[in-house]
């Protein structure tokens, strides 16, 4: 069976009051927040599984979690939702190659920048072949980091490289 959030708006009025007033309103309320592909997903009550610990001089064994995604019918939107999760397996793959991923990811956006120019967020996530949501997600890292500045031009956000010369 699928379960599905409640409504975070009717969570209080179902219950006759205008506020959540129990513990049980606050955790109906923290699960209507969340994304609605979580009641599908494979690994609903795994959380051990899902965040594997690595033993002392012993590689991180993500072969269980990575069993589960594997059947898992929301792999995609995990994976999306996952990109810039620091621990856990999230949507197959591991901590380790998601940074490798981004580190990938990062040194693409600075070529396509090298020329000086201004670039939109769609122009970029062009040239990458990428999904728009992570390299908006990329470009505001490299934003925070200092490498890249940004200008709001409506409809779109340009980027360029920092220092360039
Ligand atoms: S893809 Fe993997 S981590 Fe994501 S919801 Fe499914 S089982 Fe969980």
């Amino acid at each position: 069976m699928t379960v599905r959030p409640l409504d975070p708006a009717v969570i209080a009025t179902d219950r006759g009051a205008d506020r959540p007033t129990s513990a049980e309103d606050i955790l109906d309320l923290l699960d209507a927040l969340r994304p609605a592909w979580h009641a599908d997903a494979a690994c609903r009550g795994q959380t051990a599984v899902m965040f594997p610990v690595a033993e002392h001089g012993h590689r991180l064994d993500t072969t269980a979690a990575c069993a589960l995604c594997d059947r898992c019918p929301v792999r995609n939107p995990c994976a999306e939702a996952g990109r810039s999760e620091k621990y856990g397996v999230w949507g197959g793959t591991g901590s380790g190659s998601r940074r490798m991923r981004q580190r990938e990811r990062s040194a693409a956006i600075r070529e396509v920048l090298a020329d000086g120019d201004w670039h939109s967020t769609g122009d970029i996530a062009q040239h990458l072949k990428g999904h728009l949501s992570t390299v908006h997600r990329s470009l505001v890292g490299l934003v925070s980091a200092g490498v890249l500045e940004q200008q709001k031009r409506h409809p779109s956000t340009y980027y360029r490289l920092k220092d360039h010369t």
